[in-house]
């Protein structure tokens, strides 16, 4: 094959997609313009809230939904292509398992549709279900279901596995053995997309996370770097009477929070802040540093503080809170 400058063979690339929905109340933009590379290999999560285009992404990927406008490559293929080389499985949230078979018999036949299928036994141990191998897929509980589907997905010995919401049935202990799954699965190389609005789940689990919210990518990286952007880090303090105005006006403060006696600076860059803070106020104390989470990342910059789509940059709304509009969010 002759190499070209850009090869689309390289992993995932989707480019420009947009796709609008026509609602009771008129149109709704759903993806607005999405530009997403993946090397084989990446364990990647589409993380943001309900309605933020996560689904419709996958969809398009995997040529169920045909973009307005923009492209799809995986490996080199189109979505029909890859998937009908077995590159590609697919765990959705809805789809029914076909009754009236066992496990293995689903898995069985399931797997003879591809050229180059897992064993059943390989994909059973593999997806942790040695024990649900002879169930009827009529028995099965929601949480067992979710992992029978994963199973599914990867009978095919695909090289991306594409799942969206894949643990949202599964307690506690299916989502633990579920990740270890995945984790065996992302050993031999293999590339995957999982869309999810739990952060602890993309954090855990993903190498890089994409933010997805109102249709676009808000933020693509490792989840480090992503707390980072946020600015993310809350310095805590006394301080009896402060001139929370000045507080705000310090370097490297986004706003200002007092409670009694207590101040809490929401910073952009804590070392400049601190800094600042113990020049212009000597008589602070017990002061405390901490980290952003996730979620406080999530909530910064998709600007969400639930799924209702509220900003949260501009609702802090106590008289006790100041901000400094001079840093940019
Ligand atoms: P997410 O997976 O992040 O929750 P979706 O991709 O499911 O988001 O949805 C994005 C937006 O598109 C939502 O506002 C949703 O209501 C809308 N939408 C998705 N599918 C359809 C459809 N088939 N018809 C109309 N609107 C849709």
């Amino acid at each position: 094959m002759t190499p070209t400058l850009s090869p689309p063979t390289a992993g995932i690339v989707l480019r420009g997609l947009v796709k609008s929905f026509t609602g009771p109340n008129g149109p709704v933009h759903a993806v607005r313009g999405v530009d997403i590379t993946i090397a084989a290999g990446e364990t990647v999560a589409l993380l943001g809230p309900n309605g933020a285009g996560k689904s419709t992404t996958i969809d398009m990927l995997l040529g169920l939904t045909k973009p307005d406008a923009g492209d799809v490559h995986l490996f080199g293929m189109t979505p029909k292509e890859a998937i009908a080389h077995g590159a590609i499985g697919a765990m959705l949230q809805t789809g029914a398992v076909l009754s009236d078979l066992s496990v293995r018999e689903l898995l069985d036949m399931m797997g003879s549709l591809y050229p180059h299928p897992l064993s059943v036994d390989e994909t059973l141990e593999l997806a942790g279900i040695r024990d649900l191998a002879d169930r009827k897929t009529t028995k099965l509980s929601g949480g067992q279901t979710q992992r029978v589907r994963f199973a599914v997905a990867m009978v095919s010995n695909p090289d991306l596995l594409a799942l969206d919401e894949p643990t949202v049935a599964m307690d506690v202990e299916g989502r633990h053995q579920f990740w270890a799954s995945m984790r065996a699965f992302t050993s031999r190389g293999k590339t995957v997309l999982f869309a999810t609005h739990y952060l602890e789940e993309a954090d855990a689990y993903a190498d890089r996370i994409i933010l997805m919210a109102r249709g676009e990518v808000v933020a693509d990286g490792p989840s480090t770097e992503i707390k980072a952007a946020a600015g993310g880090r809350t310095i805590r303090g006394t301080l009896p009477g402060a001139d929370l105005a000045a507080l705000a006006a310090l370097d490297g403060v986004r706003s200002v929070d007092q409670r009694g006696d207590s101040i809490t600076l929401d910073c952009t860059d804590s070392d400049s802040a601190v800094r600042a803070l113990l020049h212009e106020f000597p008589g602070v104390r017990d002061l405390e540093i901490t980290g952003a989470g996730l979620e406080a990342a999530f909530l910064q910059l998709t600007g969400d503080n639930d799924a209702d789509g509220t900003d949260a940059r501009t609702t802090t709304g106590r008289n006790t809170t100041a901000r400094n509009d001079g840093v940019p969010a």
